[in-house]
């Protein structure tokens, strides 16, 4: 027999009554019953319980093992009795009545409980992850991400794309975060950059002469640390050549939603994919990663405030601020406590309020802002707004992107209050029609998302309308309001790279410096090409149901970015930094 197992400790039936068996693992469990021990030995396969009388002489062996230790036991597969299956275990039906038992590896007193649904804290779990990643939903985290990797990449195979890796020690390649970079010892205060992405070098590879690459690739982006995001991300990165827009969007939303349609288990998902352009995503939902899943819906209801009785909104109206509305469904019974609690709630986010109608059941419309608004504005703003009787409508008054973006944030917290969203579906959508440049926080034009899409309309584009008009070719990919990935086809023409830059205020030194060899290879026959990156760990944690990409990743970082298991980051000697010819300057004390 093997020297470890015959059989693994999920593999066992009651077809295996009678066998003489090997199965090796970790001690899960430990019951004492008096006269019989039960051992519930577990690996990566599944659980068999074990029993051993306390007369055996390998009794002795087991007597005081710690949970967690690694055995190695013989025995003969026996039935339970009826009273003793469990149905929930695949093993349930039999168990191990032990022959001879040997300690692989001891346990200590453990620092977390792999047997138990208790919550640790995080650092604690991520210093000892090893052991962290024994517990279930671990385990099947991690499994489910292999599955969704392996189902990935079948996908592309399928379709006949290269699997190609690209350079991780590289120079800068912005994704609009900070690099992470390693110094060099051999080039004196030459540094490399982590990539953000492979963005340069799918778009060399087309300029290579391959046509559809593909590659999981990890992205280190130095970013401020929250819950939605990772310092190091993989992504489904894609690039494709003699492409147009439709034919990525076509490619990639059948392997995104067949990802889901496969791992959805019991949940719905909704195959209709709205393709829905930037201006439209604001006007509608205040924001450019709709949650199509929440069902209420912005209107714009400025000209009924136009030269109103409601002083405050009409005087704002006609400084050209907007007035947005959203109708709330069967709300008008609701308590003042719940009109107060949002008012609060609008004040947190630093707005002024949230202002309100209450159209009652019998057709009456009440509250401050009815108050001073005649029929015929009423009467209009209820049926912009899409409210009946017993609904209420709620407004947001600001200068046309914050008016949007406020009231993509009230529609948010209205669909949660209101219980509008099902957690148990999934929705998508693309956002198309980004604008090429946007006005950045110091007022200058800066791109809109990043320097490698296409202005639609080419050089033309530039000289015909103005900037902030021009749209990009780019696109996201939207599951109930997180952004699952994004694409564009490319700015692959180098006179239209270089006008491209000079709008914001950059010559073609910039270009050559910042983007070198992608401007230089484009003087050589670049074909068309475009493509798109989808975050993996997004993906995962959305079909596993959790909350934080941090429980999707085998080895996270903690949320200050610190890698509590193996002591990173961490101090260099003075001989490895003289090597870099690195000194470290003193913390600045302000
Ligand atoms: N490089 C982009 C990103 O990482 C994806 C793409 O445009 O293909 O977000």
């Amino acid at each position: 027999m093997h020297q470890y197992r015959s059989h693994t400790c999920g593999a066992l039936r009651d077809t295996d009554n009678g066998s003489q068996v090997k199965l090796s693992g970790w001690v899960h469990r430990k019951r004492d019953h008096g006269n019989l021990v039960f051992i519930d030995l577990r690996d990566h396969y599944g659980i068999t319980q074990c029993v051993i009388e306390n007369t055996d002489p390998n009794f002795k062996v087991i007597e005081h093992v710690r949970p967690e230790t690694v055995l190695c036991l013989d025995g003969e597969v026996v039935l339970r009795d009826a009273e003793a299956i469990n149905e929930n275990l695949p093993t349930g039906k039999i168990e191990i009545k032990i022959s001879k038992a040997e300690v692989l590896s001891e346990s200590d007193v453990l620092p977390i409980l792999v047997a138990s649904d208790e919550k640790f804290p995080e650092d604690l779990r991520i210093k000892h992850r090893y052991i962290d990643l024994r517990r279930e939903k671990l385990q099947s985290n991690i499994k489910m991400r292999d599955q969704i990797t392996r189902f990935i990449r079948q996908q592309m195979w399928g379709q006949e794309f290269n699997e190609i890796s690209t350079p991780m020690l590289t120079s800068s390649s912005p994704e609009g975060a900070r690099d992470f970079v390693v110094p060099s010892r051999h080039a004196h205060g030459g540094f490399y950059a982590l990539p953000q992405s492979p963005q340069q070098f799918k778009q060399l590879l087309m300029i290579g002469g391959f046509d559809k690459y593909f590659q999981i690739a990890p992205c280190f982006r130095d970013e401020d640390l929250r819950a939605d995001r990772l310092l190091v991300h993989y992504q489904l990165d894609v690039e494709m050549s003699f492409v147009e827009r439709d034919d990525v969007m076509n490619t990639m939303e059948k392997v995104l939603y067949s990802v889901y349609d496969k791992f959805k288990g019991d949940r719905k998902i909704d195959s209709n994919i709205p393709r829905i352009p930037y201006s439209e995503a604001m006007e509608t939902y205040g924001i450019d990663r709709p949650d199509l899943r929440n069902p209420l819906l912005i209107k714009d209801v400025s000209e009924s405030f136009k030269d109103s009785g409601f002083g405050l909104f009409a005087g704002l109206v006609a400084k050209g601020f907007h007035v947005k509305a959203i109708a709330t469904p069967g709300t008008a019974d609701r308590p003042r406590s719940f009109y107060d609690k949002l008012n609060d709630w609008a004040r947190s986010e630093g707005a002024g309020g949230l202002g309100y109608i209450i159209f009652g059941t019998d057709g009456e419309a009440k509250g401050p802002i009815a108050k001073n608004l005649d029929a015929d504005r009423i009467a209009a703003i209820k049926e912009i707004s899409g409210a009946n009787d017993g609904d209420s409508v709620f407004f947001v008054c600001d200068k046309l992107h914050d008016a949007q973006k406020f009231a993509g944030k009230v529609r948010i917290k209205l669909g949660q209050e209101l219980d509008l969203i099902d957690p148990n579906e999934f929705k998508f959508c693309w956002v198309i029609d980004f604008p090429f440049y946007e006005v950045n926080d110091e007022g200058k034009l800066d791109f809109g998302h990043n320097p490698f899409s296409a202005p639609r309309g080419g050089l033309a584009a530039f000289e015909e309308q103005d900037p902030l008009k021009i749209f990009s070719e780019q696109y996201d990919f939207i599951c109930n309001g997180f952004e699952l990935g994004g694409g564009s086809i490319r700015n692959s023409n180098p006179k239209v790279m270089l006008k491209a830059f000079e709008k914001v205020g950059y010559g073609e030194d910039v270009v050559k410096q910042k983007f070198g060899a992608l401007y230089e290879a484009f003087q050589y026959g670049a074909p068309p090409h475009g493509g798109m990156g989808c975050g993996l760990e997004r993906t995962v944690m959305l079909l596993t149901g959790e909350p934080n990409l941090r429980e999707v990743e085998a080895f996270p970082l903690n949320g200050r970015g610190q890698d509590l298991m193996m002591n990173a980051p961490a101090e260099l000697s003075e001989e490895q930094l003289r090597e870099l010819h690195i000194k470290v300057r003193p913390t600045h004390k302000s």
